[in-house]
């Protein structure tokens, strides 16, 4: 089972997701990640624990009051740094939780379109979905 915390406020968002996603730890989970919108999105995951994330994010200290938040419990594609979430496509920046049953068609569907993927996930599938979409 995995995790997912928002913010949009007034205060750094990077303290408040950390702080949601370790109040979900007990749900289990294998790797986590944030990504923190300023003028552009900073995305940062490891896998593991959320202590491992919280040293990367106190290192690149990324400055922003929107945010997402995720811990993952792996479906499609093993608990890597890549196939943590958030996923970000052209126009997008992800997360999900549950499985996405088509993904394989979808990946194949997007791969012969010219989408790049870079993790094993179905949920990538959907970031390029949604960019698609946009696209169109
Ligand atoms: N199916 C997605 C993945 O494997 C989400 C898993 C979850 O719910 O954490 O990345």
């Amino acid at each position: 089972m995995c995790g997912i915390v928002g913010y949009i406020g007034s205060k750094q968002a990077a303290p408040f997701l950390l702080d949601g996603m370790s109040k979900l730890e007990y749900r289990g989970y294998d790797s986590a990640g944030i990504a923190i919108r300023n003028k552009d999105v900073t995305v940062i995951k490891e896998k593991g624990r959320i202590q491992n994330l919280q040293k990367l994010v106190d290192s690149e200290n990324p400055q922003g009051t929107i945010g997402i938040g995720h811990t993952r419990w792996a479906t499609h594609g093993g608990p890597t740094e890549a196939n943590a979430h958030p996923h970000a496509s052209k126009r997008c920046v992800i997360v999900h939780n549950g499985i996405i049953d088509n993904c394989l068609e979808l990946r194949d569907e997007l791969s012969a379109q010219g989408y790049t993927f870079v993790s094993d996930t179905d949920t990538e599938a959907a970031a390029h979905l949604i960019d698609r979409e946009y696209a169109a």
